[in-house]
């Protein structure tokens, strides 16, 4: 054990596998532009059919085998998770695992139904996304009918709940909504609630994705201090993907997630299974391992474990230190709607 922790399983450049992240539905009720443009996702998609979906017993069995690990950190997303009827279910099996921390990414708009009882299945913490507090760029953004009050009236229903205090996720891109940064930091001022804005990603191949996108953490910082004078947060947590701020009147704090203008790859601890049960070690990747084919494949005990071992063991992935040079293949690259962020 070191500091708390499980020895963990590390790979080529000395990371332990600490944090796994599950997708549990391809599905979603929103068709953000950046995410799942309708171009690509509309009423002609191809959605996974419930029997390519992995069960929540195969879930479970991959969750557990990750925490022997050294997993302590799950986070159940998506698509969008609250689409999964039965995710309450998902939550109280997982929430047995001893010592874990378990948490959910979502777009809040179901969460008035939902929060409640995923508190009492044991989520203990919930981070829900939100561009814009302007009902017409949010729709754009978001390209659904849903309204601003709808997910504030979900972050309502998580603090309730006892989900709080709640991270709410805001892309930014600029021309779009790069004019309500501070803005949204001033909503949420006073409030348990941290606003954490992150950088426009080249995730997946369908976005249309393009540097000129991209407000650099610096630029988000400066518009949020311009209004409210904040001081960077010296985090002893260095596995935290967020950079801190305080603000200087006491009122609350801030993160910006840099992950274009300055990649985190070295303290990346996180692997992902997209909801047809594929394990990828970066969220760049494109290609990855068939869990599935495993679980439901002829198998001994401790073939699934070891597979896992031996995936994180060869990873030497750092995908966004290597951004600039990179020849990889920039066309084939995972979506995000399949392995949830
Ligand atoms: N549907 C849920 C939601 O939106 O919160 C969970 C899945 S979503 C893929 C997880 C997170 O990824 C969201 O906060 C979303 O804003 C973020 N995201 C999606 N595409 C992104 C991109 N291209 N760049 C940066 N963040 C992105
Ligand atoms: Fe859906 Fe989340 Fe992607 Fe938006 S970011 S389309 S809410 S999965
Ligand atoms: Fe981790 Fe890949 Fe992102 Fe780097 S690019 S932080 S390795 S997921």
């Amino acid at each position: 054990m070191t500091g708390g922790l499980p020895t963990a399983v590390r790979d080529r450049l000395g990371r332990p596998l600490r944090d796994l992240r599950i997708s549990v539905t391809d599905r979603c009720n929103f068709r953000c532009r950046y995410c799942m443009p309708r171009e690509t996702f509309g009423s002609e998609h191809a959605f996974l059919e419930r029997d390519a979906l992995l069960d929540f017993g195969e879930l479970k069995e991959i969750a557990s085998t990750a925490y022997e690990l050294g997993v302590r950190k799950i986070r159940l997303t998506g698509g969008e998770p609250l689409m999964h009827r039965d995710i309450c279910e998902l939550v109280a099996s997982l929430s047995s695992l001893p010592g874990l921390d378990l948490a959910m990414t979502s777009n809040g708009v179901l969460l008035p139904r939902y929060a409640e009882s995923l508190a009492a299945s044991g989520l203990r913490r919930v981070t829900v996304s939100l561009d814009s507090l302007e009902q017409a760029t949010f729709e754009a953004m978001s390209d659904s009918r849903y309204q601003v009050q709808d997910v504030l009236d979900g972050i309502a229903a998580a603090e309730r709940a006892g989900l709080g205090a709640v991270k709410i996720n805001m892309v930014v891109k600029r021309g779009v909504n790069d004019s309500e940064i501070a803005d949204m930091a001033a909503r949420f001022r006073d409030t348990p609630h941290i606003v954490r804005f992150i950088e426009y990603m080249d995730v997946g191949s369908t976005n249309g994705w393009d540097a000129s996108h991209v407000v650099p953490a610096s630029e988000i910082v400066d518009a949020v201090r311009s209004r409210f004078p904040a001081d960077v947060v010296d985090d002893s947590d260095r596995r935290a993907v967020a950079t801190r701020f305080r603000y200087r009147d006491g009122r609350g704090e801030f993160g910006v997630i840099s992950s274009v203008s300055k990649p985190f790859c070295s303290t990346c601890t996180r692997v992902r299974v997209s909801a047809e049960g594929t394990l990828y070690t970066c969220l760049f990747a494109s290609a990855g391992l068939d869990l599935r084919a495993i679980l439901r494949g002829r198998r001994t005990p401790g073939d699934l474990a070891a597979a896992l071992t031996g995936r994180w063991a060869s990873r030497d992935d750092r995908y966004s230190e290597l951004r600039g040079s990179l020849q990889a293949d920039r066309n084939n690259k995972i979506e995000m709607s399949y392995i949830g962020g």
